[in-house]
């Protein structure tokens, strides 16, 4: 949809994942399918505890998978998380409290090296002006989630994973945040992977809609979303808006239905 080319993004295939618990074994993921192309917004939703963080967490080379393939850009994500190329964002901003907003910011630039954006351009681009000094608990939660958008950016990641970055917030500034986030994302055109529950969300920023079914998570359909962009606030109220959502929350009904 925004290039031509159709490059590889997110590669997933095959993938499955187990996790030891004592003597119990939790199969997260089983036979998990996902790809998108370079640049492209990708949002996936399912029902809690299919697996959505576990997914990421592999994209971000927090976990191995237990077996299957896994590339991003068509390198491995240890080679991508080593030179800093990936942005990541969860749903605690994780900020360190004696340190300022800047930086916190600056924090990826610290731990990983590599390129860095200039840090008053990115304050500006998550609507921080004025606050580059200012301590984390002067913050408000929503302040506080930028600032993580903004670490999550400040290496110009190719790959931003996004792990219900705005779960925590108020329904008015999680609505802000995503305008604010699809601005950034329009400017950068990065192969995103943005986890959330909220369907409206991920119809509103997405290019597809992928939908996990319950655990062991596989991902059962992705949903193309062809809204025109920018989208604006006031899409939400469009009949193919309406339409989009309905689907997919038919799918995640479905999903949730045990087997006959
Ligand atoms: P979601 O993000 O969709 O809510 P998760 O990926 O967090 O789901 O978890 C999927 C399943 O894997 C859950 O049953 C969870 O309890 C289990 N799980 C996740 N991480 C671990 C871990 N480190 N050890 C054991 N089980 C885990
Ligand atoms: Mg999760």
């Amino acid at each position: 949809m925004h290039s031509s080319t159709t490059t590889p993004g997110i590669y997933i295939s095959g993938v499955t994942k187990q996790f030891s618990l004592g003597a119990r074994t939790v199969h997260a993921l089983d036979g998990l399918d996902l790809s998108s192309d370079r640049g492209s917004f990708v949002a996936l939703i399912g029902p809690s505890g299919c697996g959505k963080s576990t997914v990421l967490r592999i994209l971000a080379d927090l976990e191995p998978p237990t077996a299957g393939e896994v590339a991003i850009h068509g390198e491995s994500p240890n080679a991508l998380r080593k030179a800093g190329r990936l942005g990541i964002a969860f749903q605690d901003p994780a900020l360190l409290p004696w340190r300022t907003v800047e930086r916190n910011i600056l924090l990826p630039v610290e731990v990983v090296g590599g390129h860095r954006r200039n840090a008053s351009e990115l304050i500006d681009l998550v609507g921080l002006s004025g606050f580059a000094e200012a301590r984390p608990a002067q913050l408000s939660g929503g302040m506080r989630q930028r600032v993580a958008i903004a670490r999550a950016l400040v290496t110009e990641p190719e790959i931003q994973l996004l792990d219900e970055p705005f779960g925590a917030l108020d329904d008015m500034t999680r609505q802000r945040l995503n305008l604010e986030l699809q601005r950034i994302w329009t400017e950068r055109m990065t192969t995103t992977l943005l986890v959330t529950h909220s369907i409206p969300e991920a119809v509103f920023l997405a290019d597809t809609v992928a939908v996990m079914s319950p655990r062991p998570g596989r991902v059962v359909a992705t949903v193309p979303i062809d809204l025109p962009r920018p989208r604006r606030p006031d899409i939400i109220r469009s009949p193919e808006f309406h339409h989009l959502t309905d689907k997919l929350v038919e799918m995640l009904f479905a999903e949730d239905e045990p087997a006959a």
